[in-house]
């Protein structure tokens, strides 16, 4: 992996505490793309550890590492059986982990290399097994044995004010999950620009992008962007793209967005 996508360690990963959060709130939370921990969790910091919210682990060489399980795997039982979730994490979560890192790594080659005749590929690795290790990580922390947890009024309210009740939110969620066509996800995210919590439906999980991504710099190359102009020659639109970049503000944006690191 080259230098320049190596994360600092000591700026990607402060040690921080899952329980002690509660300062955030659901709008930092969201914002970066995870589903909001149980604020009755966080207030029982003494009982409970799970991942870090905004730092995946990463080994010194910042590759990522598969997490321990905050809890014992027969933890879950009746619900979720010990050895689903041993297989679960141990194999699953690790190969996405694992193609993550591969995935990165040839990326990180091809610009070495100065060599993207399989860009494509790996954006698709990189996409499968990034938003894989982003969505199972918020899967596994989000979940505690029986009974241990409950939601809190403030947790409660911010559901009511985007689903109507508590219950309707359960009810949207179950049915989400339960239609989704072939693999995938129901997911609760948070949307920053519209300050909105919303349910939606992934199908598989890739499709080119990555769960929990905050987008600090944007090309639109739907034809309806470039055709007047640059007909099929796409190349050139993406060219002269650079000359027209707001540096600035992608500064800002960066800095904003790993605001919510601090
Ligand atoms: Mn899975």
């Amino acid at each position: 992996m080259t230098q320049e996508t190596r994360p600092d360690p000591e700026a990607r990963n402060p040690r921080r505490d899952f329980l002690g959060k509660s300062a955030l709130g659901l709008a930092a939370l969201g914002a970066a793309g995870l589903a909001p921990a149980s604020a009755s969790a966080m207030s029982h910091g003494d009982k409970k550890k799970g991942f870090d919210l905004f730092a995946a682990p990463l080994d010194g060489k910042g590759h990522y590492k598969l997490p321990e399980l905050p809890y014992a795997y027969d933890a879950l039982e009746p619900a979720i059986d010990e050895q689903t979730t041993r297989l679960h994490h141990d194999l699953h979560f690790q190969g996405y982990t694992s193609g993550l890192n591969n995935a990165l790594g040839k990326l990180a080659a091809a610009r070495d290399s100065g060599d993207f005749g399989l860009v494509q590929h790996w954006e698709g690795k990189l996409a499968f097994h990034g938003a894989g290790y982003m969505l199972h990580l918020v899967f596994f922390d989000g979940l505690a044995p029986a009974g241990s947890t409950s939601p809190s009024q403030s947790l409660r309210k911010a559901l009511e004010k985007d689903f109507g009740s508590f219950a309707a939110f359960k009810a949207h969620f179950s049915a989400a999950s339960r239609t989704v066509e072939g693999s995938g996800w129901g997911i609760l995210g948070y949307q920053p620009v519209g300050d909105r919590l919303l349910v939606l439906q992934a199908e598989k999980h890739q499709n080119r992008t990555q769960w929990g991504i905050l987008p600090l710099l944007t090309l639109d190359v739907w034809e309806h962007a470039y055709y007047l102009k640059y007909q099929n020659r796409r190349a050139e639109y993406v060219e002269n793209f650079w000359s027209v970049v707001n540096w600035d503000r992608l500064a800002e944006r960066l800095e904003a967005a790993k605001g919510l690191h601090s």
